[in-house]
Parts: structure tokens; sequence; C-alpha cells
């Protein structure tokens, strides 16, 4: 079965299991955990933040920079396409206490005007306009990448009206493999980032949030009441070190291959568009007399997996585990089609 459901099905490289096995470890509740120390080092120092937060999942890191940069009845502003809006089981409501505003933007992504239309008015009756939320690469918007020449009038938007800015960087990585652009540059704009180790990069297990010093130690603190405070973390940790150092520059390949998958859709009767591709996300919609479910159905017949992402539009990603082979094999079941 050729699996393009999500790069989060990546399974460690055999090096990376030697490095996991060779780690370093304490309890890291004590912050004793050398190895966990050296990638929270690592990950701050790569975005020239002072401290870092290594936890369980994007989700969590997505939460604490919410519950830390907010206080109950705040406003959040994101694009409506945002993980933290769809993907989160509105757990901004349960562990913070805020509302979301999520403003239409184009494929996942805001602009500075959208962002300052967004914000409140100080009357006792309105939500208090607190943090904004953006997310690159965009994931329902396509795996579509923001570059810091459009985040930077946004940050001026947040610095004027004294918003905190929060980065979801679950795929930073990519954009950045694709663009060249630093992640210093996008440290100095962003208050915290969220990094993901467990997609694209290939870690079993892991994301870490970065910021200021003061904002990672009130993270801690939420993180262990959340349930986040692990122990003898440093076997996960060790993953993510790997990654960060073996598996950043290979994400070009998995654009790449997303490209190849892109132009054999494209040349697809029963596609009727497949939507621009940045990164290692293929998103493409089906004729209208077609179910994205009839189509994925005969793929899976075929011995490919794919996801519905509406009612007529499919969701192919690239990654790790996703080779030349694959490719080949995807694009013949692809040919292959449905029979109608
Ligand atoms: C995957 C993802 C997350 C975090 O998801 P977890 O499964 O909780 O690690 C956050 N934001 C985006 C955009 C993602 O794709």
């Amino acid at each position: 079965m050729i699996n393009l459901l999500s790069d989060t099905a990546t399974k460690p490289t055999p090096e990376m299991l030697t490095a996991m096995m060779q780690a370093e470890v304490g309890d890291d509740v004590f912050g004793e955990d050398p190895t966990v120390n050296k990638l929270e080092a690592y990950v701050a120092d790569m975005f020239g933040h002072e401290a870092a937060l290594f936890c369980p999942s994007g989700t969590m890191t997505n939460q604490l920079a919410i519950k830390v940069h907010t206080n109950a009845l705040d406003e959040v502003i994101c694009d409506h396409d945002s993980h933290i809006w769809h993907y989160e089981s509105a757990g901004f409501a349960w562990h913070s206490g805020v509302r979301i505003n999520p403003v239409p933007g184009s494929r996942g992504k805001l602009t500075a005007d959208q962002v300052e239309a967004a914000i409140q008015p100080a009357y006792d009756w309105l939500a208090r306009t607190r943090l904004v939320v953006l997310e690159n690469t965009a994931n329902r918007g396509g795996g579509s990448i923001y570059r810091i020449a459009e985040v930077d009038p946004i940050f001026k938007v947040c610095q004027d009206n004294k918003l905190s800015l929060h980065l979801d960087g679950a795929r930073l990585m990519n954009a950045l493999v694709a663009t060249g652009e630093s992640p210093s540059a996008w440290g100095k704009r962003f208050d915290s980032i969220s990094l993901c180790l467990s997609k694209g990069l290939g870690a079993p297990v892991g994301s870490v949030l970065t910021g200021k010093a003061d904002f990672i130690r009130e993270a801690r603190r939420f993180r262990k009441v959340m349930g986040g405070g692990m122990r003898q973390a440093g076997y996960l940790a060790a993953a993510g070190l790997y990654a960060l150092h073996h598996q950043v520059d290979r994400l070009a390949e998995d654009h790449e291959r997303a490209q190849r998958l892109g132009a054999v859709l494209a040349e697809q009767a029963y596609v009727k568009q497949v939507r621009e591709i940045e990164t290692n996300i293929v998103i493409f919609d089906v004729q209208d007399h077609l179910t994205a479910e009839e189509v994925l159905s005969a793929y899976r017949q075929n011995g490919l997996i794919a996801s519905a992402f509406g009612k007529r539009t499919i969701r192919m990603v690239t990654y790790l585990g996703i080779g030349d082979a694959e490719i080949q094999k995807a694009s013949a079941i692809i040919e292959k089609g449905i029979v109608v």
C-alpha cells in the first residue's frame, strides 16, 4: 500500500534509531535530560530565541502558546483554514477561555490589512484582541508558503497594536527549504514558534515551542498541567536532533516528487483541477460527476491511499517514506484512475 495520507506517516530510519538508542537521558520534568536540553537549545538558537520547550505534539505547542500569550475573554486572529481553528478540538476555548476570529484569507494566508481590520475596538462588550497566529506552510492552504516580505507588514500591525504574534510552523522547514529564507529571520518576527519534528522531518514524535525565557517558563508549567511532562524523553529528542541535522535539506526531494504527482494528475480526465503546489502537499478537485470518495476507493483497490479534503477534493502528501519507486507506482495507479 502506498500511503500518501500525511507526512506524519514517516518512520525512523535505521540511522535515526541508532541515534535514539545511544541517547543520554535523565528526568526531563526536573530539567535533567541532557538530550532534551540539547534539542531545546539547538532549536532556540536556530530561531535566535532565548529558550525552547520539547512537547509531545504540535497541538500541545500551539495550545501552550495560546495559553501563555492570552487571558480568558481575549480574542485570537487567524486564517479560517488554520489548524488551531479546525483541528485542535476547540482547545483554545477549553484551555484558555478565548475566542477565535477566523478571517477568510487566501490559500491559508492573511494580509496585514485583513489582520488590522479584524482588531476589535476597546469596548467592554467586545473580546480583547491579543494574539495573531500565522501558519507556514499552510496545510489547508495546500502547503502554501508565506514569505518574510508578506509577514513584515503583519508584524508591524502587531507591534503597533501590542499584539503577540505566534507561528504555527508545523512545516516551517518545508517553507524555508523552498525559499532559502533563514530560520533566524523568522525568529525575529515572531514572539513564539511551534515546529513539528514528526512531519516531513521524519521523527516519530515531538514538537518544539520557542520564545522568550519567561514565556517558555510559563509554557513549561502549563505543559505539566496538561500532562505533557515527560521523563526520559531524550530518546525522542535524539530523533528530533537527528532529523534537524540530517533530514532538513531532503525536504526539497519531497517537493519535487509532489510536483511530479501533480503533473500526472493534471493529465487525467477525471481530474478537474490541480491546485498550485508549493511544497509537499498536493490538493486536487475531481470532475463534478464524481466524488472524492469514489476516486479514493478506486485508488485504494489498486494500492494507494490518500485523503478526502472536501466532497470533490483530495489531498496527497509526499514525505521521507515516498521515494522514486513509490511515485512511479502511485503514478501508474493514478493513470489507471476510475472506471465509471
Ligand atoms: C500537524 C500539524 C500540527 C500539529 O499536529 P500534531 O498532530 O498535534 O503534532 C499543527 N499545525 C499544523 C499546520 C499541522 O499540520
